[in-house]
């Protein structure tokens, strides 16, 4: 009878993100801006980093669409503040595993909160939804890198 709970609880977590998003707003200082949009679902982003030297010291967007594609967001943001741009796309492999049903990335306690989506790999359709998040930050980081800019 654990694993109804658990998906509940995890149920819980992406609703609690969908409902108070973290980082939602606009970053005025922004050194690189990625838009993406699914289709498929209507979900839709704007990334915003505001990228010193190596690192994202801040991290904001602006969503809107599914509760999956908008707490992934969310949660990801939260990873990303101060983070390292090496550990955002080790983060941005990891959590990528984790949606094509890694068992290694399920146990890892790095992802966080990030864990809680780890039931979309169940379903293909919804795999996109919660990714955009992610594609955007991997967009957003090559821009940076082929910018050069401090
Ligand atoms: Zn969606």
């Amino acid at each position: 009878m654990e694993t109804p709970q658990l998906s509940s609880l995890y149920q819980q977590l992406i609703l609690e993100h969908y409902r108070n998003p973290r980082n939602k707003a606009e970053l005025e200082e922004k050194t690189v801006e990625i838009h993406m949009a699914n289709p498929v679902c209507g979900d839709e982003i704007r990334l915003q980093l505001r990228i010193e030297d190596d690192h994202i010291a801040e991290a904001k967007f602006i969503g809107q669409g599914c509760s999956i594609s908008q707490a992934a967001i969310s949660m990801m943001t939260t990873k990303l503040q101060g983070a390292s741009i090496d550990d955002a796309l080790g983060l941005a492999h990891r959590f990528t595993e984790l949606m094509h049903g890694d068992p290694e990335a399920a146990k890892d306690r790095t992802l966080g909160d990030l864990r809680a989506l780890q039931g979309v790999s169940k379903f293909p359709v919804r795999i996109k939804c919660a990714l955009i998040g992610f594609d955007a930050l991997q967009e957003a980081l090559k821009k940076h890198a082929s910018e050069g800019s401090a």
